[in-house]
């Protein structure tokens, strides 16, 4: 292919009237940045969908487009396109994209960058490479990564956002009476207790619903262990994010002890991380999140599962429907799958700003089926977006 020459960098804003897992709760505010934290994580969350996009140019005048993590500081990770990736992405042929993508994580990697905002700006700029490639051969870009697995992509759906128990319990009823199945729950957003709002989630759906909480790395191994043991009455299909990101130790613990399958990965970015946690050999859902990932790690991620008999079930999480395609493709080739998370607070917002046939349907996503990543920004999408020199 001829080389790159041109890599510019947008920030998507999204307005939204609900914040992202629900109302404010007690004690949480807006910041003067339009931040809250959420008392439940101690974690920053925006009042907005946002994220970076990225648009990749080659000599030849194609164009392939990115996207990554903007919910917080998005000219943070612009910055580091702009100021540091871009001009050694410059000149690269995007065939050698897996190359590339070990050269600019090498470039920090002497300085700690070994995930965070740095690699989420990789994964922008592989996402783009990936899709000029594609499209240069005329295909979707699944045709690329590997055998096709499944026609369409079983989801599951994720966040009840709600203020009330009782809420909750009404939402979850009008998702099942459309055929939804598989629900996850937010417990940082718990406020009538995480043991309560799952019996209450299983009385009102029946014994056949699957039911999931994230615990959105609230504990250590002994209290989510104790946790656990009280969900397990309620037959879960798994608990998510139990524990802090850096207590590898405690992770493995918890997957060889727990009486309910434990599931991580949203926050991983490279097969690094994925093998210290995936090497314990205790875990049973991994959850790779192509806004971090890139489809490089992506799909180097899903092998190494694959390779450890761990189920995949894709993360989904705030964005304008770019990584989110690039993750059905990455997706559908991938063994071991379970389900993909289906943000339908987001998901649907997302296919607003582009122009795609990607699609939610029937409780599966079906993939899109042009060129490339299938998507590309539509007109909504250039009114949300502002350019970052
Ligand atoms: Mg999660």
């Amino acid at each position: 292919m001829s080389q790159v020459t041109q890599v510019e960098t947008f920030i998507l804003t999204i307005p939204r009237t609900t914040p992202y897992l629900g109302p404010l709760g007690p004690g949480e505010r807006v910041n003067s940045r339009g931040y809250l934290v959420r008392k439940g994580n101690g974690t920053l969350y925006p009042t907005v969908d946002r994220s970076v996009v990225v648009r990749v140019t080659t000599e030849d005048g194609a164009v392939g487009w990115g996207e990554t993590y903007g919910i917080c500081a998005p000219r943070a990770v612009c910055e580091l396109i702009n100021d540091l990736l871009a001009p050694e992405l410059i000149g690269r042929d995007p065939e050698d994209v897996e190359q590339i993508w070990d050269d600019l994580y090498g470039l920090m990697r002497v300085r700690g960058c070994f995930g965070g905002f740095h690699v989420d700006a990789i994964a922008a700029l592989d996402i783009a490479l990936w899709d000029l490639r594609a499209r240069s051969q005329r295909v979707p870009l699944w045709t690329l990564l590997g055998e096709r697995q499944y026609e369409a992509i079983p989801g599951y759906l994720s966040g009840l956002p709600a203020a009330t128990l009782e809420e909750k319990v009404s939402m979850a009823r009008d998702f099942a009476a459309q055929g939804h199945t598989a629900f996850k729950v937010h417990a940082v957003v718990s406020h009538d207790g995480i043991v309560e709002e799952m019996a209450a989630l299983r009385q009102a759906l029946g014994p056949d619903a699957e039911l999931m909480v994230d615990l959105h790395w609230k504990f250590n191994c002994e209290q989510a262990l104790a946790l656990a043991h009280q969900l397990a009455p309620h037959q879960m299909k798994f608990i998510e994010a139990p524990l802090k990101p850096e207590d590898v130790d405690g992770l493995i613990e918890l997957g060889r002890r727990s009486p309910v399958p434990v599931a991580a990965g949203e926050e991983w970015h490279t097969e690094y991380e994925a093998r210290l946690r995936l090497s314990g050999k205790s875990l049973s859902y991994i959850q790779p999140e192509m806004g971090h990932t890139g489809v490089t790690q992506f799909l180097r991620i899903t092998r190494l599962a694959h390779a450890y008999g761990v189920q995949v079930a894709p993360h989904a999480t705030i964005g304008g429907g770019l990584f989110m395609a690039a993750s059905l493709h990455a997706t559908t080739v991938t063994p071991g799958l379970w389900r993909h998370e289906w943000q339908h607070s987001i998901f649907s917002r997302s296919l607003e700003m582009l122009d795609t046939d990607m699609a939610y349907r029937d409780g599966h996503y079906h993939l899109p089926t042009g060129h490339g990543l299938g998507a590309t920004p539509g007109p909504a999408f250039w009114d949300h977006a502002e350019a970052i020199g």
